[in-house]
């Protein structure tokens, strides 16, 4: 199994050079030069799996014998041996043909635990097989971060610094991030905005020596291995619930466009999926392009889903490679239209064939609230602000009667306490594992939004963990 860059030059990479690499050195992402295949027998072979089972048979394709079996296997098992529901992913039953899958029970309570915990362990089991160390750094406005470091925690080959916005988190995102208590980990409060953050992270890696001398890695959304980890629960739910032999519509709420974009790989591979409903906030990018065919940038606005106030989706260029036959070259040339007139469209043509998959839908923050409350009396379910917006999303779309539509819950009510308490009256309460957050002692470095003081508080810290 080779990689190869969605525009086209840069050169083909094996899968632990991906996961490593990141972006590819032409700027393009990286994915599988072709899709494996399952088919009905083998998804009917599926079931009865646990969920970590089912996640080696889906991603063992992707690895392309780079990783042996067992040392994967291993990693699997123990990445998703602290989740608190033993079924992983479980399912609830919502409505006669609406179901949410619940992607909050890893440490950090979003989904990206699911694919973290498994890249982190990857990333420290290549570095160690290599005798390389690397340094994460990377910019937070709450989730990934605190995702990132649980990841990465207490893992030899990793160092790893979040800068998250002072005073600009939320409490609880904050608390998952500082009272982490491994000496691998160090949290930057920087005196700034989030952009001051990701603007601060870019410079670093921008400064060549500084990079190499301390070999810059990230672990962001357009990693390849996060969405091979996030296929797994599109093949978990549907086989649950009836696959082969049922069709689904997967609901899901959107940002970087990382988790749709799986399901659509899900989709590829040969699970029975009808279409993909992507739901957005008022960052609806997406949904006006999947309305007008023509894709234009806005600025980003806040919203009570914060994990989805974004406006380019950059997994996108994944599915756009598809539709220009795989022509990279081509993909570059649009892109760099867009980047240029911050708007375009792709042609009728393609923008139709998207269509077959995907369609969008935009929710409002009133929408969004009375929603979080209707579903609560009528269910007793309490939702985040991300995860009603699925569920919005799915009541829109009418299916015929033997299709099951799955919603995709990203985040834990607990993670968002003002938002749900505010809509429906009701506290959520921190699972138990988290139930102490806040009496634990926090670690945190103030430092000012100054490229110098940054650069020399992360070698001075790497110094301090090499003589130690
Ligand atoms: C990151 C995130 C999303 C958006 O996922 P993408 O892969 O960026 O589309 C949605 N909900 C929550 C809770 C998140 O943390």
């Amino acid at each position: 199994m080779k990689y190869i860059s969605t525009r086209s030059g840069a050169p083909d990479l094996a899968f632990d050079d991906v996961l490593l690499a990141g972006l590819a050195r032409d700027g393009g992402l990286y994915v599988p030069e072709s899709w494996p295949q399952f088919s009905e027998s083998d998804i009917r072979e599926l079931r009865g799996l646990s969920y970590q089972e089912l996640a080696i048979r889906i991603m063992l394709p992707f690895l392309g014998g780079t990783i042996p079996e067992d040392d994967f296997a291993a990693m699997v098992n123990d990445a998703y041996a602290q989740f608190d529901h033993p079924a992983i992913a479980p399912m609830k039953q919502l409505g006669d043909d609406l179901w949410i899958a619940e992607l909050f029970h890893g440490p950090t309570l979003a989904f990206k635990d699911y694919p973290l915990q498994v890249v982190g362990r990857l990333f420290d089991y290549v570095l160690k097989n290599r005798g390389e160390r690397v340094t994460i750094v990377g910019a937070t406005s709450g989730d990934t971060g605190s995702a990132a470091i649980e990841a990465c925690r207490d893992r030899d080959a990793i160092e790893i610094f979040i800068l998250h916005p002072k005073g600009r988190v939320s409490e609880v995102q904050r608390r998952q991030m500082t009272t982490v208590q491994s000496g691998n980990v160090h949290n930057i409060a920087l005196d700034g905005t989030f952009d001051d953050c990701q603007d601060m992270v870019k410079a670093l890696f921008g400064d060549e020596s500084f990079r190499d001398e301390h070999n810059l890695s990230a672990v962001n959304s357009i990693n390849w291995a996060r969405i091979m980890a996030q296929i797994v629960y599109y093949f978990w739910t549907a086989v649950e619930l009836g696959a082969p032999d049922r069709k689904f519509v997967f609901a899901v709420p959107t940002g970087n466009f990382g988790n749709v974009y799986a399901g659509y790989a899900a989709k590829r591979m040969g699970l029975p999926i009808e279409k993909f409903i992507v739901g957005s906030n008022e960052n609806d990018i997406l949904t006006r392009f999947f309305e007008s065919g023509r894709m234009t940038m806005a600025p980003v606005v806040p919203t009570l889903s914060p994990s989805m106030d974004i406006q380019i989706s950059s997994n996108f260029e994944r599915l756009l490679f598809d539709h220009y036959d795989r022509d990279g070259k081509a993909v570059a040339k649009a892109l760099e239209e867009f980047r240029r007139t911050q708007s375009i469209e792709f042609g009728q043509g393609r923008w139709q064939a998207m269509l077959a998959d995907f369609e969008g839908c935009r929710v409002s923050t009133d929408e969004t609230k009375s929603a979080i409350r209707n579903v609560y009396e009528a269910t007793g379910e309490l939702l985040d602000p991300h995860s009603i917006i699925g569920v919005i999303a799915s009541q829109q779309y009418e299916v015929a009667s033997d299709v099951i539509k799955i919603a995709l819950a990203t985040a834990h009510p607990a993670k968002f306490p003002a938002a749900v308490e505010e809509a429906s009256g009701v506290h959520p309460e921190l699972p138990s594992h988290l139930a102490n957050l806040f009496d634990r002692e926090e670690r945190l470095n103030e430092l000012p939004n100054n490229l110098d003081q940054v650069g020399d508080f992360i070698a001075g810290k790497l110094a301090e963990r090499k003589a130690a």
